[in-house]
């Protein structure tokens, strides 16, 4: 079904793409003012930290937070003039990097789902500090790592270059891979970070301006010692709200939180960071009440993705989280609706259904990218709704 339905095609505006992201000491402009991401150690917030995070961003922010796919907080609408005293209320809080390299360079998933006695903690917290090295690898600003030692992977569809996994074949041993090969290398728990790093060296030294290691994949072997094993744990389908062994998945309306909420999230316990616009309550049995939060995994919100939209970012043509909670409803169980400020599609690469702003309204896609060619063209935003049952139950060409 390719249907063009408005007389002038109006192209999503031109992305800009930033081969960065945002900090506490490197901040970054948006359409709502300052973006000020926290990267909580071991990918945790103690109550305390947490409380703290959500009044610098009640007093000094628009009072909005983000979760973002690289497990991170972060807050909205800051003055540049009130980032001095946000870094020092993250400073007493222990949320401030020694520098803005090292900030930079902390790129650490880390599963939600740890137990005390899995070494995850360790390994990420060994991490951490390399990194933080005069020595460590000068590393781009998206490579990262996952530390995802369960008796499941449960990061493998989340962005990270150099993947730390426990081996199936003894519990206390591990696997250190190179993200897009087959192989890694059979490691202890001691022995984990030091093998990372020479991976990540060993990435650097390939040269050619490369930003991420699945690229090398294609083109170069390994080193040695990371072509010994192709058995690995094996992967857990994406989790979704509601009760977990350590407490409850708690999901934010398409990844944005109130300040008021994560303060009355902070109240029931510790916080565990996801990738997956979701926070592990440790300890929680039941289901928070804030209604913006997303507790059961039948809950529409879940089928529908949106990215920040306007006014938060200075390419979005129109507001998409409105949409996306007006069209929820719409979309049913099994399929995924992607709604999209422009073409760059930062939320999803690939939704059964795509809208992607534009000046004169929305373009609608079926089975392709937020940039591929739309079915249909200028939908106004009010219409969209009577268009998606069929279209989701057309066949697919
Ligand atoms: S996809 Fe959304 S968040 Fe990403 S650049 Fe475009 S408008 Fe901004």
């Amino acid at each position: 079904m390719r249907t063009a339905v408005a007389p002038s095609p109006q192209p999503a505006a031109t992305p800009q793409i930033k081969g960065w992201c945002p900090g506490a000491l490197r901040p970054m402009l948006s359409g709502d003012g300052l973006v000020v991401r926290v990267r909580p150690h071991a990918g945790r917030l103690t109550s305390a930290q947490a409380a703290g995070i959500a009044a610098l961003a009640s007093e000094y922010g628009n009072g909005m937070l983000d979760l973002t796919g690289r497990a991170n907080l972060q807050l909205r609408g800051l003055h540049p003039e009130a980032h001095a005293a946000v870094l020092q209320g993250l400073q007493a809080l222990g949320l401030v990097d020694g520098s803005a390299d090292f900030e930079a360079r902390r790129n650490i998933l880390v599963t939600p789902f740890w137990q005390p006695d899995d070494g995850t903690q360790h390994i990420a917290a060994a991490l951490a500090e390399s990194l933080s090295a005069p020595d460590a690898p000068a590393l781009p600003g998206k490579f990262g790592f996952a530390v995802d030692c369960g008796p499941q992977a449960v990061l493998r569809g989340s962005p990270a270059d150099i993947r730390i996994e426990r081996s199936p074949g003894d519990s206390n041993d591990y696997i250190v891979r190179a993200n897009g090969y087959a192989t890694g290398a059979v490691v202890s728990a001691d022995e984990a970070v030091p093998a990372a790093m020479v991976l990540a060296h060993w990435f650097l030294a390939q040269g050619g301006g490369l930003t991420r290691m699945a690229a090398l994949a294609p083109q170069l072997a390994l080193p040695e010692r990371f072509q010994t094993s192709t058995d690995f744990v094996p992967s857990a389908p994406k989790p979704q709200p509601g009760p977990v062994a350590a407490g409850w998945l708690v999901g934010a309306e398409f990844g944005q939180l109130q300040a008021d909420t994560l303060a009355a999230l902070s109240r029931l316990g510790p916080l565990r960071m996801t990738p997956w616009q979701m926070l592990l309550v440790e300890g929680l049995q039941h289901a928070p009440a804030p209604p913006e939060l997303v507790t059961q995994a039948h809950d529409a919100r879940l089928r529908v993705v949106a990215c920040t939209g306007a006014p938060g970012c200075l390419q979005a043509a129109a507001a998409t989280r409105p949409l996306a909670r007006a069209l929820a409803p719409h979309v049913a169980a099994g399929q995924l609706l992607h709604v999209s400020g422009c073409s760059k599609g930062c939320a999803h690469p690939r939704a059964a259904l795509t809208l992607v702003a534009t000046p004169v309204g929305f373009n609608l896609i079926r089975h392709g990218t937020a940039a591929s060619t739309p079915d249909l063209l200028a939908l106004a935003p009010e219409t969209i709704a009577s268009y998606l049952p069929p279209i989701f139950h057309a066949p697919r060409i």
